[in-house]
This record gives C-alpha cells, sequence and structure tokens, in this order.
C-alpha cells in the first residue's frame, strides 16, 4: 500500500473516530441508555402497576411499548441502591451499605469501576442528573467516576435546614414553618439511622452544575422541571454519538414539592401531583427521543431506588399488594416498578416475573454497548439482555437473590432474606450463622402473611445454606469504601 493512501486512511478513520458515530463490531451504532431512578417510589405508585389513583400515561406508554418487571430488585435504601446501580454489586460487597449524610468523609472507592466508566471507553458521552448520594468530597462526585456532565443534589433532598428535626428557634422562616406543619400533618418527622438524633441537618442543601455548587438550598418546586430540561438538553447535543444519561430524580422522596401546573390535579394528594409530574416529565424525554430520530437507538429503564416510605404516611408511597416498605426487606421495600423500552428491539407489551434487579443493570448495558464487564473483581449483576429481548425459554440469571438490609460503615453484611423462584425465607444471625425465621410462597402469598416454615423445613434449610454460602463469599471478598 502507497504511505499516501496509508495516510488518508489513518486519517478517515481517525476523523471517523472524531466525529462519527461511534460503530460496534458489526458496525450497528451502540444504543444509547437513559436510566430514569425515581426515590422512594413505591411498587403501586403507577397506573401500569395497579395505581387506583395516579395517573401516569407516559410510563403507562413505556410498558405498553416495552418490558415490565414485576419482580425487580433494589436495596432498601437510597445509597445502597444507587451503589447497586453503580457498580453491579450488592451494596456491602462495596462497603455501601449506608446512607452517606453531607460533609461526609466517605464515599464510593475511586478504584471501583461504574456504569459510567465501563461505557465512556466505549464512547459514550455520560451524564447524571439528580441525586448521586455515594459520598459528596470531591474525590467521590460523579465527575470523577465516569461522567462527564452533572446536574443535581449530592444527596438527599432532606437533608437541609428545614428538616423538621432541626432544633426550634425564634422567628424561624417560612419554609421551615412549612415543613414542621407538614410533619405534623403527615405523622413523621424523619427518625430514620441516617437522621442526626437531636436534631436535622445545619448545612445547606447545595445544588451542584459538575463541581461548582451553583444554588444553596434552591426551590425544590422547580426541580423536577429543571432536570427534565436538562436532560432534553443533553439528549439533543449527543444526538450523533452515543449517550448515557441517569437522570435520578429527587422526587417522590420527602419533603415533596412539584410545580404550580401540577399542583392539585391528582386524586392523591400532593404525593401523586409529584407522580405525575414525573410521568410528564417521561413523556417530554420519550418525544424528544421520538422528534430527534433515536427512538430505535435508546434503551430507556424507568425504575425506582426502593420502595417507599410508609412512615410519611400521605406523603409516602404505597407498595400495592407487597408488605412493608422502605427500609424493610419485605417485599414493599425493595420490589420495585421497572420498566424497559427499546422499541424494534425489545418486543412490546410483555411483562416477566422472572427475578431481575438493579445491580444486572451495569453488565446488560456493558453486553449491549460491547464493553468489557470488569472480569478482575465480583459482580453480583448478571445480564438480562436474553430475558429482556425475550429469547425463547429465558429465565432469570439469578438462582437466589440475596436481601441485604443496612449495615453501618465497618460492620459486617447484613443478610436478611433470600428468594429462589417460590420461595423466600427471612433471616436472623444466629452467631456466626444465619437462622431461617418465616418462610413465604411468594408465588401464593406475595403479600407475606402466612409464615410456613413448620410446613416446609426442608426449603428453609436449604435456602439458609444457600445463603450461608453466599454470605460467607461476599464477607470474604468485601472491598473498601472510599475515605479521606
Ligand atoms: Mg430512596
Amino acid at each position: 500500500m502507497k504511505l499516501q493512501t496509508c495516510v488518508l486512511m489513518i486519517l478517515a478513520t481517525t476523523w471517523l473516530l472524531a466525529c462519527g458515530p461511534a460503530l460496534s463490531a458489526d458496525s450497528t451504532p451502540k444504543p444509547n441508555f437513559i436510566i430514569i431512578f425515581t426515590d422512594d417510589q413505591g411498587y403501586g405508585d403507577l397506573g401500569c402497576y395497579g395505581s387506583p389513583n395516579i395517573v401516569t400515561p407516559n410510563i403507562d406508554r413505556m410498558a405498553d411499548e416495552g418490558l415490565r418487571f414485576t419482580s425487580f430488585y433494589a436495596a432498601p435504601f437510597c445509597g445502597p441502591s444507587r451503589a447497586s446501580l453503580m457498580t453491579g454489586c450488592y451494596a456491602p460487597r462495596i462497603s455501601l451499605g449506608f446512607n452517606h449524610g453531607p460533609r461526609a468523609k466517605t464515599g464510593i472507592h475511586p478504584d471501583e469501576i461504574t456504569l459510567a466508566e465501563v461505557l465512556k471507553p466505549q464512547g459514550y458521552a455520560t451524564m447524571i442528573i439528580g441525586k448521586w448520594h455515594l459520598g459528596d468530597a470531591p474525590e467521590f462526585l460523579p465527575l470523577r467516576h465516569g461522567f462527564d456532565k452533572y446536574y443535581g443534589l449530592p444527596f438527599s433532598n432532606d437533608m437541609w435546614p428545614y428538616h423538621p428535626r432541626m432544633p426550634v428557634t425564634e422567628n424561624e422562616d417560612a419554609r421551615m414553618i412549612a415543613a414542621r406543619k407538614r410533619a405534623a400533618y403527615t405523622g413523621f418527622a424523619g427518625q430514620g439511622s441516617c437522621y442526626p438524633k437531636d436534631g436535622g441537618f445545619p448545612y445547606p442543601l447545595p445544588l451542584m452544575s459538575d463541581d461548582q455548587v451553583v444554588e444553596l438550598n434552591p426551590d425544590q418546586t422547580k426541580l423536577t422541571a429543571s432536570y427534565t430540561q436538562k436532560a432534553l438538553e443533553f439528549i439533543a447535543e449527543n444526538r450523533d454519538r452515543p449517550f448515557f444519561l441517569y437522570l435520578a430524580h429527587a422526587m417522590p422522596h420527602v419533603p415533596l414539592f412539584v410545580s404550580d401546573k401540577f399542583n392539585g390535579r391528582s386524586r392523591r394528594g400532593l404525593y401523586g401531583d409529584v407522580i405525575e409530574e414525573i410521568d410528564w416529565s417521561v413523556g417530554r424525554i420519550l418525544d424528544r427521543l421520538k422528534d430527534l430520530g433515536l427512538d430505535d437507538r435508546t434503551l430507556v429503564v424507568y425504575t425506582s431506588d426502593n420502595g417507599p416510605w410508609l412512615d410519611y404516611g400521605i406523603d409516602g408511597g404505597s407498595a400495592g399488594p407487597l408488605r412493608g416498605g422502605k427500609g424493610s426487606v419485605w417485599e414493599g421495600g425493595v420490589r420495585v416498578p421497572a420498566i424497559a423500552r427499546w422499541p424494534g428491539h425489545l418486543p412490546a407489551g410483555r411483562s416477566t416475573c422472572e427475578i431481575a434487579a438493579n445491580i444486572d443493570i451495569l453488565p446488560t448495558f456493558a453486553g449491549l454497548a460491547g464493553a468489557r464487564v470488569p472480569a478482575e473483581r465480583a459482580i453480583d449483576g448478571r445480564n438480562l439482555w436474553p430475558l429482556m429481548s425475550g429469547q425463547p425459554d429465558a429465565e432469570s440469571p439469578h438462582p437466589a437473590f440475596y436481601y441485604y438490609a443496612g449495615s453501618p460503615p465497618d460492620r459486617p453484611a447484613n443478610l436478611r432474606a433470600v428468594r429462589d423462584r417460590r420461595w423466600k425465607l427471612h433471616l436472623v444471625p444466629d452467631g456466626p450463622r444465619l437462622r431461617g425465621t418465616e418462610l413465604y410462597d411468594l408465588e401464593g402469598d406475595v403479600s407475606e402473611t402466612r409464615n410456613r416454615i413448620d410446613d416446609y423445613p426442608d426449603v428453609a434449610k436449604r435456602l439458609e445454606a444457600t445463603a450461608q454460602q453466599f454470605n460467607d463469599e461476599l464477607q470474604a471478598h468485601v472491598r473498601p469504601l472510599g475515605r479521606l
């Protein structure tokens, strides 16, 4: 080959890599990925999951055009769930089995490989909009963990000076008065393990753009709309290259806020208004994909980080038929709505009761992007594509699912239940062993009302052994937390 020809080819290749759409081995464009991640939304809070009083036409359309999971799992609360989503691991495996508060001295370890870091070498533009919650020191923020851009709150929207548990002072401002009034009305002020016992959070809540704070204690009635606008802009900017957008809404985590347009619109009070605004947001995003001709190049996943925060009464969601809520390993705490839509690639209008979880997103997206799943470390998630794409007889890649509850830093992983296809065994620590205490038939009793452990002792023993074996392996290979 002549030198000139060779140089031209190199230049052409360089141009393609720099300017053209990234191509996978078979020359089809890599798919775009969007994860819409709501906060504390219950299993029963969408029309397509049976809500009797919240109207969600856009999310229901997603389900009509895609796949609806009915046994999709998250962790029981915010931080661990996001750790699982980002790394494909049960949260205690990476020492992130707890929620970070403001100005934390710890966070996700720099050696962890996030979903954004998996996709980036494949030419993906990456952005997170919304709640991160894996540490708020610069070392732990999204721009150090594979994201090109960030816009949002680094932790929960209630970790601010208007938390109703803040000590009462004279001449409180309107926001504080409103927060106390609402807490009195709903009957709960947030006595969770991550909340200071003697008060709330004295520091202002930062709204960040990349690594800069752009506003303190922002007007939360504008968050859903402003997050949506940022999402639409990111999609348009990256229409000609593969992108990964992680849209982690602040809502419907308390304190609930909604824009004027949606205030009072639903039949389910403020909580319903908030969900209906999120539904509007989903509609805008789907419309934008269609307008830009990206529908058949974009896999959109909608799911929640954990179940409803029932302690907040009417400001908490509903787990539908499931028992319990956020913070528990009853199904209502961890089984969440999950919908995947990708026209032309995912068959429309299907649902599956096979076990799947947010730990599976990383290996699934990696597989579709032609990216490498980190092989030198344990990843708990599995590639769901055979199941999602409707391959005949495809089953869950998980023979068992493990329900880890919260575990404070430097404490052992807290495995509280295990399930296989039909049976779920609740566990308690019994010295170094795990002992089954209650057994439920999830096929016949999804609400976990009738303990069958005395009827099926052999099933309990088998699941106990499965849980013990898995937990021993995990405990032996826990990876460290990032520390300042
Ligand atoms: Mg949450």
